[in-house]
């Protein structure tokens, strides 16, 4: 008999030990303050606040008015993933086939898929911190173990590739890649990525590269991925991306992974239990993206470009050191000469409580002298948020 519904939950120990997205609830609650009235600036989530662009509003009309809005095959559309795959040849230099797509409902669920085909108990997988929070929960979720590398000294928020490969271990399954990286907005080189390439190849790993901020790179920085050094390299690589950030289309929840075929036939395989398939509607609006690039996207990455200037600058004339920040929409100053014993979690309430700005503290990151400032806002808004932030340090 079923007892009443109070008291602990009987819940899986996976459920048990899975930590709620951090980003998200704090971006939950700076937009519960603002529905209650305060003017919140809010700088936790890493959500774009430009409309999606217009051809994927389009598509996403005229998919709901077709009438064909009904289940696709598993790993997506035939055109949508032919469009990804050409996409990653012509801008990245993979050598991606159609097959080796399988679309998701999201960059997020696409890293969940690929840890699910990936990893057995008792393996490890090497996050290279900073790292996004939710990286350590899937881990986890698979049923891996998350093993955080260290980020070098030098103040760039990033391991060097010596203590990446002194990491790696019997039980090291693969390596979880983020570059432009969230927290940091730090763009891996080419030589860089190449040496990590040597280190996956020799101890036969597997990489995950999280290519989600790509196109969102700055002041002459790269983005190159890893799939297009060499056919070895491509076949143990698992590339993601997503429509969330590039094209401002966090809402519409559709993303994408490649990966030799065997790997995608897993990974669509697990797909077609979990959840059948992706949603309709939201791949017929990123193909539109794909297939013809949005005029849109040149002019939002101008303006995250100009945003990102103001905010190092704004940052640094408080006195605050940061890793350069040359990708993504992030700033992640080092603020710990002005934490008490609460840390960046205390610095990040109180500013929250006293200026309306929300942050997010980077204990979230494993990076706990850092907070993490979103620079996806107007500009307008962003210099209203450094002059709270300037009168709340002076308060301290
Ligand atoms: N990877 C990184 C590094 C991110 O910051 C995000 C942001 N949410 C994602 C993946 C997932 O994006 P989405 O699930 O919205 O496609
Ligand atoms: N990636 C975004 C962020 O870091 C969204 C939050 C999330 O999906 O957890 O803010």
């Amino acid at each position: 008999m079923l007892g009443p519904m109070t008291g602990a939950p009987d819940l899986s120990q996976r459920a048990s030990s899975l930590a709620p997205s951090a980003t998200l609830a704090l971006a939950a609650a700076a937009k519960e303050m603002a529905a209650a009235g305060r003017d919140v600036v809010n700088m936790a989530v890493g959500e774009p606040d430009f409309d999606a662009p217009g051809s994927a509003r389009e598509a996403a009309h005229a998919a709901v008015d077709s009438g064909q809005v009904k289940y696709t095959p598993a790993a997506g559309l035939a055109s949508l993933r032919a469009a990804a795959a050409r996409v990653l040849r012509e801008e990245r230099g993979t050598t991606h086939e159609p097959e080796s797509i399988v679309v998701c409902h999201s960059a997020k669920h696409a890293l969940s898929h690929a840890l699910l085909a990936l990893v057995n108990p008792g393996d490890e997988v090497l996050l290279l911190a900073p790292v996004w929070g939710s990286y350590d929960e899937q881990v986890k979720f698979a049923g891996a173990k998350p093993v955080h590398v260290a980020p070098s000294p030098g103040g760039q928020c990033v391991p060097d590739i010596d203590a990446i490969r002194a990491a790696v271990g019997p039980k090291t399954r693969g390596i979880m890649l983020n570059s432009p990286s969230n927290p940091s907005g730090y763009v891996w080189s080419e030589g860089e990525l190449r040496a990590l390439g040597e280190v996956v190849l020799e101890h036969d790993l597997w990489l995950i590269s999280d290519e989600i901020y790509a196109r969102l790179v700055f002041d002459g920085a790269r983005h190159i991925s890893p799939a297009s050094f060499s056919p070895e390299l491509a076949a143990r690589t698992i590339v993601v991306d997503g429509a969330s950030k590039v094209f401002a289309m966090t809402g519409y929840r559709i993303g994408f992974l490649a990966a030799a075929p065997p790997m995608a036939k897993a990974v669509a395989s697990i797909q077609s239990q979990v959840s059948g398939c992706p949603n309709y509607v939201s791949q017929k609006a990123y193909e539109a993206c794909l297939v013809e690039d949005p005029p849109e996207v040149a002019s939002m990455i101008a303006a995250f470009d100009a945003r990102r200037r103001l905010v190092a600058k704004g940052l640094g004339d408080l006195g605050l050191t940061l890793p350069e920040p040359r990708g993504a929409f992030y700033a992640f100053p080092d603020l710990s000469s002005h934490f008490d014993d609460r840390g960046a979690p205390g610095l990040c309430a109180d500013l929250l409580e006293a200026e309306a700005v929300a942050t997010v503290p980077g204990d979230v990151f494993g990076a706990p002298d850092h907070v993490r400032f979103s620079y996806a806002l107007s500009e307008e808004r962003l210099t209203e948020a450094l002059r709270r932030l300037g009168r709340f340090l002076g308060s301290r």
